[in-house]
């Protein structure tokens, strides 16, 4: 019987692409043998700190097939985020570029929808689920597997088209699919800038990120104080963290964006020191509308600028 397998992953990769991402890579749905040990290590260590979300479903996540019945495939995305634009004010606590405009869930949420829509309609019956970083999938291990880039030192994907300024995303279906080969070069070579660069000496070696230690984690997903120990050390971050990424020479071939929704908000870029610490939370959910930022919500964006005022 003809194999229509190649045929459908050439579709997908197309829609995709015409959807706006930037990349499409196509793996077959198993068990990952070979990130378990990994996995159980970092969890061991407790580098994912207060992210206990990390630690639950540690099988689902190791495993697709736990999280989709019937599932065979998971189609990796990715969606460039990088801009030129800046914050003007460069003494104004900074915010990570992907928090720039809105939300990214949301943004692609309603993209890999459209693609299963698309799927569905051109291809057959297929069902499946849609993950940006909502669900226990190990997003950067299928990236890699599907051929679309290697994990960095700094533990980023990276592309060497593109670098690393980009969301991961995933369909995984019930179809059978042809399947790209895993990227296996490593291109970081005795580069070790992102470590040397990072201000919390959260890349504890190559490849090994202590979550915990890392800005973004401080910043975003810490519900508590941030630890008296990081005083001094956040360079002026107030939501996420660019450096490791800022750093990494392959990022000298990320290009802007394309993504309408992305456009920064003026209102965010013209923010000026004053405006920001004497904030409300009126103010706070107009200039953040619809943005990544309002996760930390009103309280958790005060913390982190009162943290960086007292030091
Ligand atoms: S995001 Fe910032 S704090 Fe986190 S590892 Fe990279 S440089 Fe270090
Ligand atoms: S900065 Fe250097 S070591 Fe770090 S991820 Fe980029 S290439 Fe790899």
């Amino acid at each position: 019987m003809f194999n229509n397998s190649a045929k459908y992953s050439q579709m997908i990769k197309n829609e995709a692409l015409r959807l706006g991402f930037m990349a499409c890579g196509i793996s077959k749905a198993e068990f990952l043998e070979e990130e378990a040990p990994r996995l159980e290590n970092w969890l061991n260590n407790n580098h994912h700190g207060e992210m206990s979300y990390m630690a639950n479903h540690f099988d689902k996540r190791l495993d697709p097939r736990l999280l989709v019945d019937g599932a065979k495939s998971v189609v990796s995305l990715t969606l460039n985020y990088f801009t030129d634009e800046k914050q003007s004010d460069i003494n104004v606590p900074k915010i990570s570029k992907y928090a720039y405009g809105t939300d990214y869930h949301t943004v692609i949420k309603e993209k890999l929808k459209e693609l299963l829509v698309f799927i569905n309609d051109n291809i057959g019956e297929v069902a499946g689920r849609c993950f940006v970083d909502s669900a226990p999938v190990m997003d950067k291990v299928w990236a890699q597997k599907s051929g679309l880039g290697w994990r960095g030192k700094n533990s980023n994907l990276i592309s060497k088209d593109a670098g690393s300024f980009f969301f991961l995303a995933e369909l995984i279906i019930d179809l059978d699919l042809e399947y790209d080969q895993p990227f296996v070069a490593d291109h970081c070579g005795t580069c070790t800038r992102c470590i040397d660069a990072c201000p919390t000496d959260a890349i504890m070696a190559p490849y090994v990120v202590d979550g915990s230690k890392c800005i973004s984690y401080l910043t975003i997903e810490l519900k508590n104080e941030i630890p008296t120990e990081f005083k001094g050390k956040m360079e002026n971050w107030m939501f996420g963290c660019d450096i490791c990424q800022d750093v990494c020479p392959w990022n000298r071939f990320a290009t802007p964006h394309t993504e309408p929704a992305f456009t920064p908000a003026l209102e965010l870029l013209k923010l000026n020191k004053t405006e920001l610490i004497e904030m409300t939370d009126e103010v706070f959910n107009q200039v953040f509308k619809g943005s990544a930022v309002k996760r930390t919500k009103f309280a958790g964006l005060k913390r982190n600028i009162d943290f960086l005022k007292e030091y």
